[in-house]
């Protein structure tokens, strides 16, 4: 689903999404021809890789290029300008950033993160040197869950400011992408025990 803009609204499913017995076997028929004995390139696989990769950045000059055109919009440009700002923003959460984060969250307990992530970024290995030497700031501490009031270290992960950046887009696969990298470390339990709900059985006697 689209707003009155034309941009997609996020969470809305696709009109066909897990249905199952919409088309006609002669349309399905003409889908299946379409694919039928294509094989890709491998140069179209590789670029289908590039684009699946989270890790994956543009070049330095093309991000140059980009950074250079963006403040170009942002000078020149009124309409681009108010599109960035507060919830116009294409990431804007609802005001979140204003909300407060729990007690704990501090200094210390972020370097004890730091320190048991050995002072690198978790998605593209930037050391903490490297990032004081370039932008002059330490390591962020990511919340793995979105959750401000998160105090258990396994929901916290160190993060460079530009792969930080990242987070805020597409949430549900970061969610889950590092939810299960935890698992694999052993900081996160491998399987949560949910003690089930006892259900209440009314009866109409
Ligand atoms: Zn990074």
């Amino acid at each position: 689903m689209r707003d009155f803009k034309g941009r997609f609204i996020k969470g809305s499913e696709p009109w066909n999404y897990g249905q199952k017995g919409i088309y006609s076997k002669d349309t399905l028929s003409k889908m299946r021809n379409v694919k039928l004995g294509r094989k890709l390139t491998d140069e179209h696989k590789a670029a289908l890789s590039r684009a699946h990769d989270p890790t994956y950045t543009h070049s330095k000059e093309t991000r140059k290029l980009l950074s250079e055109r963006a403040k170009e919009q942002w000078a020149n440009n009124k309409k681009y300008r108010s599109g960035m700002i507060g919830e116009n923003h294409p990431n804007w959460n609802g005001g979140e950033s204003r909300r407060d984060y729990s007690l704990w969250f501090k200094e210390g307990f972020k370097n004890k993160i730091r320190k048991r992530d050995r002072y690198r970024c978790q998605l593209c290995g930037k050391s903490q040197k490297d990032e004081l030497y370039d932008i002059n700031q330490r390591l962020t501490i990511h919340h793995i869950r979105f959750n401000k009031k998160d105090i258990f270290h396994g929901y916290f992960i160190t993060l460079c400011c530009s792969c930080n950046a990242k987070m805020n887009y597409n949430r549900s696969y970061w969610r889950k992408f590092w939810k299960s990298f935890m698992r694999k470390k052993g900081y996160l339990p491998k399987f949560i025990v949910r003690t089930p709900i006892k259900r209440e059985v009314h009866l109409n006697i």
